[in-house]
């Protein structure tokens, strides 16, 4: 007969009064933390974003516990009988509370930031209780660079508002990380491909599930892909970083010709060194040779 681990008993330790942004699982439940359950048995509270997909976590574990549906919508109104205002007072009551949604971290494209907001303001403990992220886990999946990265959340559905939002990322040295659903994911590859070119990416689907895959390409190739057309389930795409544009001795020679028409050497080189993220020294140099008529 097998010998099984022996499962690690939740802490006995008090849970002090505060605030708890905890991280649940994103799929597998066996992704959860020994700290999660730990807060998760002893808080006063369970906000959730929706209470039966919590106590399908909650049951998984043998914990049961006080829930409530953690309205965002209620919260953002400040209802006085709302649940932002309900939390507070709880809190100042020394009242333990966890907050949670459906998957992954709290607050990252979830409810809960302005509950954060609001008990950091008045005072309270906020605790993280860190686990799974589905852009972390996608990011670390993608094969791409990981010094780097921005999270951009889900792109805008429509394509002229999808389009000038990913132009307004295109030149940054990061990697990039989007949510998408399966309905849209091959329209947002295609403007991907359109605003960003052929840069490397990746499209994550189904992470820690059953049918967990990432496909690795071109954001061209990736978005001709007819596996990528409509596919189920859950999806991050990861887009490798762009390259900010160098600026050449004739781009400065120009930009100083013509801030020099307007302002002295020093203030001339200052505006060129921010415009073009070119060193000052070289630039002043250069205006006061261009000013000589060297
Ligand atoms: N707060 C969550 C987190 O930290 O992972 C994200 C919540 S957001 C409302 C849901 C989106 O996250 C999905 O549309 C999908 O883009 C991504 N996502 C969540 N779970 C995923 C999974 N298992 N595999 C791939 N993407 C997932």
């Amino acid at each position: 007969m097998s010998k099984r681990p022996p499962v690690p008993a939740l802490s006995e330790a008090p849970l002090a009064p505060g605030l708890y942004l905890v991280a649940t699982p994103i799929g597998n439940l066996r992704d959860i933390t020994l700290r999660a359950l730990d807060v998760l048995n002893a808080c006063d509270l369970v906000l959730a974003e929706d209470t039966r997909v919590t106590a399908k976590l909650l049951t998984a574990y043998g914990l049961s516990k006080r829930m409530e549906r953690f309205d965002e919508h209620a919260a953002a109104r400040e209802d006085p009988r709302g649940p932002t205002t309900k939390t507070l007072a709880l809190l100042a009551e020394g009242g333990r509370v966890a907050l949670v949604s459906d998957a992954g971290t709290p607050m990252v494209s979830d409810p809960g930031y302005g509950l954060a907001r609001a008990a950091i303001a008045a005072g309270h403990s906020v605790f993280p209780i860190p686990g799974p992220s589905a852009a972390l886990a996608a990011l670390t999946l993608a094969g791409l660079p990981t010094d780097r990265f921005l999270f951009a959340g889900f792109p805008p559905p429509r394509s002229a508002a999808r389009r000038t939002f990913l132009a307004e990322l295109a030149n940054l040295r990061a990697t990039l990380i989007f949510f998408e659903g399966g309905s849209r994911l091959a329209a947002s590859l295609a403007d991907m491909a359109e605003v960003f070119g052929p840069r490397p990416a990746a499209v994550a689907r189904e992470l820690t599930k059953l049918h967990e895959t990432c496909v690795r390409g071109t954001l061209d190739v990736l978005a001709r892909d007819p596996a990528l057309d409509d596919p189920k389930g859950e999806i991050v795409i990861i887009v490798g970083p762009g390259e900010a544009e160098v600026a050449t001795a004739a781009d400065a020679q120009s930009a100083l010709a013509e801030a020099l028409t307007r302002l002295p050497p020093g203030e001339a080189a200052s505006e060129v060194a921010r415009s073009l993220g070119l060193p000052r020294r070289d630039l002043y140099r250069m205006a006061l040779a261009m000013r000589e008529g060297r």
